[in-house]
């Protein structure tokens, strides 16, 4: 088992890539703090993780949430060793810069990089005292390419992300603490598919896919077990793309 015994705690894990993951996490020995705004959702996957599991309700755009979902994370599991930052939104209003409104961008930024920003803010401590960790953020594949069906606040959100991790990789890295960013490719989650709404659109994200299909979360959540493990012990400020090839491809084939 790949984490025996360790304990983490992962956002947005009522749902998507946050679900599997939690699932994988408990599959690998791991107890599993079930962090999210739904609490409908999170209590059902913490009851699905039985012993391994419990389910705090936290907006991880609001501080004092994110320093609750950290202590209880301890409290319940006497520490902390794994931070998954991955809670994220994709506003349906989220178009270019001339058509997307104030209200989407301040809201996708609260929550996709000051989300992540907060999660860190209470989670390294807490990681500190475990004598070390690591964290995961989940950003996106659109931090590294620029794409066509415009997401501006999303992507910039993303960046962040991407750019925030590689310093708290370094800031981190004497204290045994590792940061790795997981930027999955298009993925065929209740995400993605309410943006791409018309096979239309779906067909336009489809065509720049070298494997020519969506990911799965399950792949995502396997990545995160691999970033969260002792096997990435030599491994910190990465960008890890886990994206079907999307990033790797000028042309693609038919
Ligand atoms: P999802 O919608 O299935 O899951 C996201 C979860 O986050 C939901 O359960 C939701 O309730 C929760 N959440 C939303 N706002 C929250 C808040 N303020 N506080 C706490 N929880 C909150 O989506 P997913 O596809 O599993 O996405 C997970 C992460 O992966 C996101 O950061 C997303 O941006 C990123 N991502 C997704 C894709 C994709 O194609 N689906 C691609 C690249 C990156």
């Amino acid at each position: 088992m790949r984490l025996q015994d360790k304990v983490a705690l992962i956002t947005g894990a009522a749902s998507g890539i946050g679900l599997e993951s939690a699932r994988r996490f408990v599959q690998e020995g791991a107890r599993v703090t079930v962090v999210d705004v739904d609490e409908a959702a999170g209590e059902r996957a913490a009851a699905e993780l039985k012993d391994r599991g419990h389910f705090v309700r936290a907006d991880v755009s609001r501080a004092k949430d994110c320093e609750h979902m950290v202590a209880e994370a301890e409290r319940q599991f006497g520490q902390l060793d794994i931070l998954f930052n991955n809670a994220g939104i994709m506003d349906s209003g989220d178009d270019d810069a001339i058509a997307t409104e104030e209200d989407v961008w301040d809201r996708t930024m609260a929550i996709n990089l000051k989300g992540v920003y907060l999660g860190c803010k209470y989670g390294i401590p807490a990681l500190r005292r475990a004598g070390g960790g690591a964290i995961i953020n989940t950003a996106s594949f659109v931090a590294l390419l620029g794409a066509a069906t415009p997401q501006i606040a999303y992507t910039a959100s993303k960046g962040g992300v991407l750019a925030m991790t590689r310093e708290l990789a370094v800031i981190h890295a004497r204290e045994k603490i590792r940061v790795n960013a997981l930027c999955p490719g298009p993925l065929r989650t209740e995400l993605l598919m309410k943006f791409l709404d018309t096979e239309e659109k779906k067909q336009r994200r489809l065509v720049h896919i070298p494997m020519g299909r969506f990911g799965e979360a399950k792949e995502m959540a396997d990545a995160a077990v691999f970033l969260a493990s002792e096997e990435a012990s030599y491994l910190t400020g990465a960008t890890f793309s886990v994206d079907g090839g999307i990033t790797a491809a000028y042309v693609t084939p038919e």
